[in-house]
């Protein structure tokens, strides 16, 4: 076989050209042993125990700060990007918006070749979050990634070419796919996302060689009228009440896994429940497994081993998909093997991974929904001043949880988790004329209450966070100023790197939380960076764009410029530079208003329904998705072709005939310009 890549080399001793079939040659023994190749990155967390810790040193506590950028490559949008790039053999594997996967040479950043799986753009809109991924397998010369309208594909590593291709979800349901794919004994795990939307999760294995279906393992009950999928299934029918499997039930698992290959067990973070409110979801109560729950099971069949539900009967949007971290914790003198997470509730949880047995766990920001947990019977001890009804309750922490899914980092070092913590209350209240909308945005909750006393002086913030597991403390603790900062890196150099909200990449001493050096990149980084060596040459990189799910709620808080999102690496001495970043536009002038008032009111209402989870609260776009105060003059021509007409789905905007009409999208229409007439002259969102 010919070789078409450019001759790359392995991170050890002479560069050897290698052949189209040892391109990403990746297998079971090169990912269980990766600290015998530390200069690679060869799973989303680097290990199968998600560590995202790197043995490398070269790069250190006492050389950090002569730091500089090696080289950076644009991506073309603007909007987020939450993927942990794969490194192999020289070659960086990553991925842009729309799923589009680019192989870039890991030294210069020069693109080696791309591959377009053309993602459907009119599903943007059964999705949380923006035209975001977090990344690929690798597997024996293939790459794998879920497609944000339900497909898994696999790509050759050495062409881009697609190998093969199955449908994951059921076509036209309102799933979709962020997470990254793991390949475990080759099969490749893929979950799915879209509890708010009325999905049923689950977790299907394929076989990699050929796309072919091995196990699934759903992760709530469907109707037991058909019959349960297996007696976990049965077990978690009896915690469940009403009807329902008719808004799905949730339980998605959007984003993590770990694998133990001594175990063989394969660990699953499972999402909220849909709708939010258990009283719509299951009338009657119950804990409703397995909702967030960490459930493990047997990587060969997938048939359920245990699991350990962190947030019993979820009403808060409170998922356990967050990284799930496996290590061996010396706990009272003896060594255990843990799974560790600190999932969107606010505990820092750590168990007996063999058991699923709760070993300890702590609050690491500020919780008001439980006092604790109970040691006893592993359960929270819910606080019933904090229970919302009807009437809205402001509760910590909110639906973006203490911590998301932005990767979390543990350095066997230092004995130290390192995490990006938020601190973000929210009024949660019943929906009590909710009606359940087939493919639609199902949460169940009401924007419209009244607010909780205390919710406008509620404080906002987020930090980097030193956690000790075994101990259950902080040990130190950075102040970010603003919620929604970047994934973590931890390496052997006693380094935790971190980008965070407002544009800075920064590195701190592992031990001590000093800052050792940090630049301004000019975006928001979400995803964890990674490190690895070409020709002996260490580097540092993330792919920074700033978006998600907090930013398309608006930018009223969040105060970082926009870049072009791109991929960057820096290395010692490193001396490129980046492009000035673009100026805040102000909003401009727009057309004059002269709709009633009472018009622009119901519009307002309308854009809160049904446009206001992509373009932002009350108008003010997070950057990422076009502001419509900023809208030009042939746009507000043409309002309601877009709207009701869909000329503009193939840049994701689909037409939204099928839940509004005419005169709905004039309302709409009339308070976006009076809103712009509001802000006129005002920069994006101050
Ligand atoms: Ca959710």
């Amino acid at each position: 076989m010919l070789c078409i890549l450019p001759a790359v080399a392995r991170p050890v001793s002479a560069a050897i050209v290698l052949g189209h079939h040892d391109v990403a040659d990746v297998d079971a023994a090169r990912i269980i042993h990766a600290d015998r190749e530390p200069g690679n990155w060869l799973s989303h967390g680097r290990t199968y125990s998600e560590q995202h810790f790197s043995p490398l040193k070269q790069i250190n506590d006492q050389n950090a700060g002569r730091l500089g950028l090696a080289w950076y490559t644009d991506m073309p949008t603007t909007n987020g990007l939450e993927v942990i790039p794969l490194v192999v053999d020289g070659v960086m594997y990553t991925t842009g918006n729309w799923n589009v996967i680019h192989a870039l040479d890991a030294a210069t950043g020069r693109e080696l070749w791309r591959y377009d799986p053309h993602t459907r753009r009119d599903w943007i809109r059964y999705s949380c979050c923006g035209p975001v991924n977090r990344g690929l397998a690798v597997w024996k010369g293939k790459l794998y990634e879920g497609i944000l309208d339900g497909r898994l594909i696999a790509v050759d590593a050495a062409t881009g070419k697609l190998d093969w291709e199955v449908r994951t979800t059921p076509k036209d349901e309102p799933y979709s796919i962020t997470g990254a794919p793991r390949v475990v004994d080759g099969k490749v795990i893929i979950g799915n996302g879209g509890a708010e939307l009325g999905v049923r999760g689950y977790v299907t294995a394929y076989d990699a060689e050929t796309g072919k279906q091995i196990w699934r393992f759903y992760t709530v009950p469907g109707n037991p009228a058909d019959g349960f999928e297996s007696r976990a299934m049965a077990m978690a029918a009896k915690t469940w009440h009403g009807k329902w499997w008719k808004y799905g039930g949730g339980g998605t698992p959007w984003d993590s896994f770990a694998y133990d290959p001594e175990l063989n067990l394969l660990y699953i973070g499972t999402g909220n429940g849909g709708p939010w409110p258990r009283a719509i979801r299951s009338p009657g109560g119950g804990d409703n497994l397995f909702l967030s729950s960490i459930v493990a099971v047997n990587a060969d069949t997938g048939k359920y081993v245990w699991h350990y539900q962190t947030t019993p009967g979820d009403r808060w949007d409170y998922t356990a998909t967050q990284p799930m971290i496996l290590a061996d914790l010396r706990i009272h003198g003896k060594l255990r093997k843990v799974i560790m997470q600190a999932p969107k509730n606010g505990f820092f949880y750590v168990l007996d991974r063999k058991t699923g047995k709760l070993i300890s766990a702590k609050n690491f920001v500020p919780v008001n929904w439980a006092t604790g947990i109970d040691m006893k019977t592993g359960r929270p001890r819910e606080n019933p001043a904090r229970q919302y009804g009807v009437k809205a309750k402001l509760v910590s922490p909110g639906p973006n949880g203490g911590h998301d899914w932005q990767a979390m980092s543990y350095s066997p070092d230092t004995g130290l988790a390192y995490l990006p913590t938020n601190n973000m209350p929210w009024a949660y209240s019943r929906d009590p004329h909710f009606r359940f909308q087939p493919m639609g945005w199902n949460i169940g909750t009401n924007p419209a209450a009244a607010p909780p006393p205390g919710a406008d002086k509620a404080p906002l913030g987020g930090s980097l966070l030193a956690w000790d597991p075994v101990h259950q403390k902080k040990v130190w603790q950075v102040d970010l100023g603003h919620p929604w900062n970047g994934g973590t890196l931890a390496t052997a150099g006693n380094l935790v790197v971190e980008g965070a909200a407002d544009g800075r990449f920064a590195i701190y001493r592992a031990d001590t939380g000093k800052l050792l050096w940090q630049q301004d990149i000019h975006t928001g980084a979400l995803a964890g960076p990674v490190t690895y060596t070409v020709n002996g040459e260490q580097y540092i990189a993330v792919a920074a764009g700033w978006g998600g799910s907090v930013v398309l709620m608006g930018d009223h808080f969040l105060p970082v410029h926009r870049a072009t999102s791109r991929v960057l690496a820096f290395k010692l001495g490193g001396h490129a530079s980046l492009p000035a970043p673009p100026p805040a536009a102000p909003v401009p002038q727009p057309p004059p208003f002269t709709a009633s008032n009472k018009t622009a009111e119901r519009g307002g209402k309308l854009y809160g329904a049904y446009c206001s989870n992509c373009h932002g609260f009350n108008a003010v776009s997070g950057g990422t998705i076009p502001d419509l105060r900023h809208m030009t003059p042939a746009i507000h021509e043409r309002f309601r072709d877009i709207v009701l007409g869909g000329v503009l789905s193939s840049y994701g905007m689909d037409s939204f005939a099928d839940v509004l009409d005419k005169s709905d999208a004039e309302a709409i229409h009339a308070w976006l310009i009076r809103r712009a007439n509001q802000d006129y002259g005002k920069t994006a969102g101050r």
